[in-house]
């Protein structure tokens, strides 16, 4: 008779305790609920073990382990992808959350990160160095699970994402061996890494291109609502002249009172301090700011401001939709989304894809979609004791619908939930049947269950 799933657990957590130091092996207490807590307070799942683990050795012995009692795996870093792919009930997790070594070479400009470092600490080990690297906006999220997804950050116009500055992956793969990977050894491997996120493997380590910016500005512009379409009218006609160097998020948040504020995130990566400063001057032109704060700053700063919007926490839900530009249609919708906030917390942000990051050929990495786009963050976002859920949910995908016709097909899989089964299938666009077969080289158990892949034809 095959053993039961209780059994199959309960002789992994033997195995592993046997086979590496068994206080990283937690089924209870303080570090088992630090390693299951992630950033969205909803997800209650509850893996049968936690691994700890501190070096690539302890990621091996992990998937050996759970490939041979039959349990089923998954990857937590920081623990920011809000549909909880980092946890399964009655599975195992890899922690990587204790891996978070950072080493700068400052004369290559590169950075060796382990696998389970957030961008806050990539980010302070190069400011150390007077470098920094293309990130996200926040720092607590996890610097692998934002590289292997895509990483839209705000030096993507002039440094690309952060997928782009990946430059080398230690990886160890479905049968516990260990492969570097680059652009020369297993290039499949490494081009299906790059937006495909962690689907092939588990990444302990990997080297990142840093960069030098001596005149950042950044900062926050905030403008009542009523201002909301005239704003968004006029960014829509800046950015089809602004430069690379400019980078501007920006979208639909709470005010400070509760009601809604149309957001300006722009960040100036150039090195012309001057230039830069007339650019975001004009921004503040758009209309009559309430809070205006941009300024130099560092990067550490900057992804610090946007941690203290989305502690941890929080029940949270995710729509995602990429449109070609800020048209009417997408101002509508914006509008839209203010009009109708049903939380003091939910926002919409919208991440533009240009300059440098659009230049990239679609074939070069997994993620194909180089074209100029807005990706949009549609963030239903409440207090857990909030008793409406799902007025919140249905505020999100009334923006979501709202994006619809202009819509691409697809969309960012990092951001895509497991039953988006229509989006999933066109979020690789020509690189599907590529990316296809070296899930079937390396991954062919489905060992590795990340963000979703499309199906097979
Ligand atoms: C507040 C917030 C802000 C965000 N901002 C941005 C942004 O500005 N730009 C952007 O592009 N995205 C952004 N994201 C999305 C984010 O990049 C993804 O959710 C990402 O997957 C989070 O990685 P993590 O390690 O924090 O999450 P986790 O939940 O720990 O991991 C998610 C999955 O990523 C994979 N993974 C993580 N680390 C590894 C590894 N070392 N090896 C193999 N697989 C791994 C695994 O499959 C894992 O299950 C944001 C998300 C949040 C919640």
């Amino acid at each position: 008779m095959s053993p039961t799933a209780p059994q199959r657990l309960s002789r992994l957590t033997d195995t592993l305790r046997r086979t590496m130091r068994a206080e990283r092996v937690v089924t209870t207490g303080p570090d088992y609920d630090a390693g299951r807590t992630i950033w969205n307070g909803a997800v209650s799942a509850r893996p049968g073990v936690v691994v700890r683990c501190a070096g690539p050795a302890d990621v091996q012995a992990a998937v050996r382990a759970a490939r041979t009692h039959d349990v089923p795996l998954t990857v937590r870093a920081g623990g920011h992808d809000w549909a909880g792919r980092a946890l399964s009930d009655g599975g195992l997790t890899i922690d990587l959350s204790g891996m978070r070594q950072v080493t700068v070479d400052p004369v290559a400009q590169i950075a060796e990160v382990s696998g389970g470092a957030t961008a806050a600490d990539v980010v302070a080990g190069a400011q150390l160095h007077g470098l920094t690297a293309a990130t996200g906006s926040a720092g607590s999220v996890g610097m692998a699970g934002l590289t292997l997804g895509r990483g839209y950050g705000p030096l993507s116009g002039r440094f690309k994402l952060a997928v782009d500055n990946l430059l080398s992956a230690d990886v160890v793969l479905a049968d516990g061996s260990v492969v570097t990977t680059d652009h020369e050894r297993e290039p499949e491997l490494f081009w299906a890494l790059r937006g495909a996120g962690g689907n092939f493997g588990v990444v302990t380590s990997m080297r990142v291109r840093l960069h030098r910016v001596p005149a950042l500005l950044s900062g926050l512009l905030l403008f009542p609502w009523e201002q909301a379409q005239t704003v968004l009218t006029g960014l829509a006609d800046l950015l089809d002249e602004s430069p690379d160097e400019l980078t501007v998020q920006y979208g639909v948040l709470p005010g400070p009172d509760g009601t809604p504020a149309v957001f300006l995130s722009p960040t100036w990566s150039g090195d012309d301090r001057a230039a830069g400063e007339r650019a975001l001057a004009r921004l503040g032109t758009l209309g009559a700011p309430a809070v205006s704060q941009v300024g130099p700053t560092t990067t550490s700063d900057m992804l610090a401001g946007i941690d203290a919007l989305f502690p941890f926490g929080r029940h949270v839900e995710i729509r995602t939709r990429s449109v070609p530009s800020l048209t009417p249609g997408v101002r509508t919708a914006l509008g839209l989304a203010g009009d109708a906030l049903t939380s003091p917390y939910s926002a919409v942000s919208v991440h533009s894809l240009h300059g440098a990051a659009a230049r990239v050929p679609a074939t070069d990495t997994a993620f194909a979609h180089r074209v100029p786009h807005l990706m949009t963050e549609i963030i239903a976002l409440w207090d857990p004791d909030d008793t409406r859920a799902a007025d919140h949910r249905a505020w999100a995908d009334t923006v979501a619908q709202a994006l619809d016709a202009e819509a691409l097909p697809g969309g960012y899989a990092n951001l895509l939930g497991p039953d988006e089964t229509a989006r999933i299938a066109h979020a690789y666009g020509p690189n599907t049947a590529r990316l296809l077969e070296v899930k079937r080289r390396f991954d062919p158990d489905h060992v590795f269950q990340a963000i979703p892949l499309p199906p097979a034809s």
